[in-house]
């Protein structure tokens, strides 16, 4: 039995870090950077980015990405990367932009840098990347051979994105406590097939203390658009904990149920974290949990606004038979669901998917 542990090299987060990003690309010995920027941000971020390369900025090459995660589009990129010589990928976006650069870094075998515009996920820290079919569908997830070489975490520009990103990590956060205990306690590997070790039990109870405990007063910073402690140390939980958290401690049934959610109209447009948050009432449920575990944990749901529901998921049609497709699909398709103390099946999880949405705890 062999416990492993996977981190990015650096990780560097506060306001107006980005100016950072020429000194450490030069540490490397990089010259001509390749900058993978989200479409929909350029005109706002890239003058930002090209200040912080400094010198490097009149070597740098930049491209837009637009659209799908596919393998095409990474081959494209990727083409792109070795046409101008890069000796640096700059993924600088939100979570289908990042991991297009995670896939450009895999064929190019060329250092990584995360540049993130939003605080929405567990993504990253991570050398997962999640490709998709041209209509929308996970198509396969892939894994880089290390982790990035560093994650730029500039929460000036964070605190600016709309809030339903920052509540979408607090949700994305708030799960990897439990499913890292679930994913232990029944002896399932970690995503680096090997067992937890003890820093990593430790980061996803620290992930969910710091988020229970700061996220609030953080919303308040997203309100006002100006960062505030309690969101730096929000944003640490959600980018760089939750990460770590899942990684090496595993996942269960929460981030499994994100596979039947993302496969009913409603559910499948809402954001990653908000399912996320939906499953963990689940998986709290079918743990047999108290009623005023529950109640302290939904009355929280409320204060930030995470959906409690699958109708506050965007669920228009019958929920129980919708209950009856997320639990089958979900049972089909997540590769973690049996990380779980005792055995599931089927029907018992969309009798809990259907308790979870009426509110039985
Ligand atoms: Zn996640």
């Amino acid at each position: 039995m062999l416990r492993t542990f996977g981190a990015p090299h650096r990780y560097v987060q506060g306001p107006g870090a980005i100016v950072q990003l020429g000194e450490l690309a030069a540490s490397l010995g990089a010259r001509q950077p390749l900058i993978i920027i989200d479409e929909s941000i350029q005109d706002l971020l890239l003058p930002q980015v090209m200040q912080g390369l400094g010198k490097l900025a009149d070597t740098a090459h930049c491209v837009d990405f637009s659209g799908e995660c596919t393998r095409a589009e990474v081959e494209r990129l990727a083409r792109m990367a070795a046409q101008c010589g890069a000796d640096l990928i700059v993924g600088v976006g939100g979570g289908k932009t990042i991991d297009s650069a995670k896939g450009v870094r895999i064929q190019c075998k060329l250092p990584l840098f995360i540049v993130p515009s939003i605080a929405s996920n567990d993504s990253p820290t991570s050398r997962l990347v999640v490709l998709y079919t041209p209509d929308h569908a996970v198509d396969e997830v892939l894994r880089m051979p290390t982790n990035p070489d560093l994650v730029l975490v500039d929460t000036d520009i964070l605190v600016k994105a709309p809030e339903r990103f920052y509540i979408s990590g607090v949700g994305d956060a708030l799960s990897k406590k439990f499913e890292a205990a679930q994913c232990i306690a029944s002896g399932k590997d970690n995503f680096y097939d090997g067992q937890a070790t003890l820093l990593a039990q430790s980061v996803s109870g620290l992930c969910y203390d710091t988020v229970r405990e700061h996220a609030e007063r953080g919303l308040e910073a997203v309100r006002r658009r100006q960062v505030n402690d309690d969101f730096e140390r929000t944003v640490e939980a959600t980018i760089l904990l939750s990460g770590l958290a899942f990684e090496n401690a595993g996942l269960s049934i929460a981030h499994s149920l994100t596979r039947g959610l993302s496969a009913i109209p409603g559910p499948a447009s809402a954001l990653h974290g908000e399912q996320v948050a939906f499953g963990l009432l689940v998986q709290l449920l079918l743990e047999g949990r108290s009623s005023s575990f529950m109640n302290d944990l939904l009355s929280f749901y409320g204060r930030i606004g995470l959906p409690k529901t699958l109708t506050d998921l965007g669920l228009q049609g019958d929920p129980a038979a919708a209950a009856q497709l997320i639990a089958k699909i979900t049972w089909e398709r997540a590769p973690y669901i049996k990380a779980f103390t005792y055995p599931l099946d089927q029907e018992r999880l969309a009798a809990a998917v259907l308790d979870a949405h009426q509110s039985n705890y």
